[in-house]
């Protein structure tokens, strides 16, 4: 059973990374905003509650994520990859909190390190399917017709949240609120930082080579020593 958070700035491409591991390692992606914009769709009270924050590009507030996101992970018991959840770090000591009462903890916290104008880039062209939710980009990940999903036709959309404007307060946000949980998880012995300006193919060795050293492959703790210093 694995155990991972993939940490990092929205855009860093942990959603892309997380689709992946899930295909390589058959554990459950649990992404907040994911869980977060279908709770929306559905008009729930609990997407009624998180709307005007996440369009406003700030964060819900953490009890109710907190409550969210434990229950996902109760229903995923062959492991899984947290994506966007914590995100601060009351809800990173509630997570701890919640494992350690079931005498679990976290194997690994993969930070996805890419600088901000990257990031304002690839999330101000990001556009996506609200039909299938595939995510394509004006540049980097062009649909074949432009405009439009290759999967179902439907015309493509710009989430209201990867405005420019909207993009710039979630950095800010995110520098804030969610940059200190790099220092608390490399206190606790769980950080492995990856370098993910580069594109996702590449990103996604770097990553494969720390998950493999987690015990996976039977790797002892200096291999991934070695394997970390030149991701
Ligand atoms: P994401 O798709 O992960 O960038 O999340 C989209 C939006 O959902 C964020 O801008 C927040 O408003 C909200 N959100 C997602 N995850 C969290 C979290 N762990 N804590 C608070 N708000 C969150």
């Amino acid at each position: 059973m694995i155990r991972i958070v993939l940490l990092g700035a929205p855009g860093s491409g942990k959603g892309t990374q997380c689709k992946r591991l899930v295909t390589q390692y058959g554990i459950a992606h649990l992404s907040s905003g994911d869980i977060l914009r279908k709770e929306r769709a559905q008009g729930s009270q609990l997407g009624r509650k998180a709307q005007a924050y996440m369009d406003r590009g700030e964060l819900v507030p953490d009890d109710l994520v907190i409550e969210m996101m434990l229950q996902a992970i109760k229903a995923s018991p062959k492991g899984y990859v947290l994506d966007g959840f914590p995100r601060t770090l009351g809800q990173a000591i509630a997570l701890d909190n919640a494992l350690s009462k079931d005498g679990g903890r976290l194997d690994a916290v993969i930070y996805l390190d890419v600088n901000d104008t990257i990031i304002e880039d690839r999330m101000s062209g990001r556009r996506s399917c609200p039909t299938c939710g595939a995510v394509y980009h004006i540049r980097n990940l062009k649909p074949k017709k432009a405009g439009f999903c290759d999967h179902d036709g439907t015309p493509l959309v710009q989430r209201p949240d990867d405005e420019l404007e909207v993009v710039k307060r979630r950095l800010i946000t995110y520098h804030e609120q969610t940059r200190p949980l790099v220092d608390y998880y490399r206190s606790k012995g769980l950080l492995y930082e990856v370098d993910a300006n580069d594109g996702a193919d590449v990103v996604d060795v770097r990553l494969r080579r720390i998950i493999e050293g987690l015990g996976g492959s039977n790797k002892k703790a200096s291999t991934v020593a070695e394997d970390r210093s030149d991701v």
